[in-house]
């Protein structure tokens, strides 16, 4: 059995009570050594076998798992943040279901999320955004044309960049071409929940410039969006003049 586990995205105490569990019992522990924190790997048991995935191929990561099936024992998969974005374990799976190996996920705090509370924000204010876009800039990976970030930014919705912080001249010069104004607020939130954690707060139009000031070239989250510092309207969810499911107004 395999156990795909989100280790959440930095501080090792955002893992999920379930996902310490499998990390508890298992017998073998494939981590993505290049963003998990290793203070996880204090969770394991004694004899329990340890990789590093950043410095292996899907091939060779496959050849663990097909073996330690082989022998009965169980495996965790360990991911940064939330294993179903940007964690390639589409390719995991396929692999997976194509050599009859059973598994699951359970999930993790995602470094979107974790920024957010680094940034002490909520995403989704009234009246300023209902939406939050998770993208990233066209780099190795090429993003679908059909998603590119100037046609994205035509909603200027709230939105959560990853993988990006190598590419902000082109971030910044898409989205103000697709509709953002270039004072949009913008914050990078780098290392979000680790120690070392930092926030640089700019405008769209400065991103590249306050990146490259502090040195920031990766590990980083770059959100865009009025979120970050605009009046908002209260919500009706705690507003006593209306009804829930749960309340009635008071009249
Ligand atoms: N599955 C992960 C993302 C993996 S892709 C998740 O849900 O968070 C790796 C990218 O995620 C990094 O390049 C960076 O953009 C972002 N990232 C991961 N951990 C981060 C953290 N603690 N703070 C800020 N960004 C982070």
């Amino acid at each position: 059995m395999v156990h795909i586990v989100g280790a959440g995205c930095g501080a090792a105490d955002l893992i999920t009570l379930r996902g310490k569990r499998y990390l508890e019992e298992a017998d073998v522990v494939i981590y993505a050594g290049s963003l998990v924190n290793r203070e996880l790997l204090g969770f394991t048991k004694a004899g329990c076998e340890i990789y590093d995935s950043s410095k292996m191929t899907l091939e060779e990561t496959a050849g663990v798992i097909e073996r330690a099936e082989r022998e009965g024992k169980t495996t965790v998969r360990l991911h940064t943040g939330d294993p179903s974005l940007y964690g390639a374990i589409g390719e995991q799976m396929r692999e997976m279901d194509r050599s009859g190996i059973e598994y699951d996920i359970t999930p993790g705090v995602s470094s979107f999320s974790g920024a957010a509370a680094a940034l002490k924000t909520e995403y989704t204010l009234p009246d300023v955004s209902q939406t939050v876009i998770i993208s990233r800039a066209s780099g190795k990976t090429a993003v679908p044309e059909k998603e590119s970030l100037r046609s994205l930014a035509s909603h200027r919705a709230t939105m959560v960049l990853f993988l990006s912080a190598g590419l902000l001249g082109q971030v910044s010069v898409e989205l103000i071409a697709g509709g953002y104004p270039p004072e949009t607020p913008a914050a990078i939130v780098y290392k979000a929940s680790w120690p070392d954690e930092k926030i640089f707060r700019c405008t769209l139009s400065t991103l590249e410039e306050t990146a490259r000031a502090n040195g920031i070239n990766r590990t980083a989250l770059i959100t865009v969006g009025d979120f970050l510092t605009s009046d908002f309207s209260r919500s009706h969810l705690y507003d006593p003049s209306y009804s829930t499911g749960y309340r009635e107004a008071i009249k």
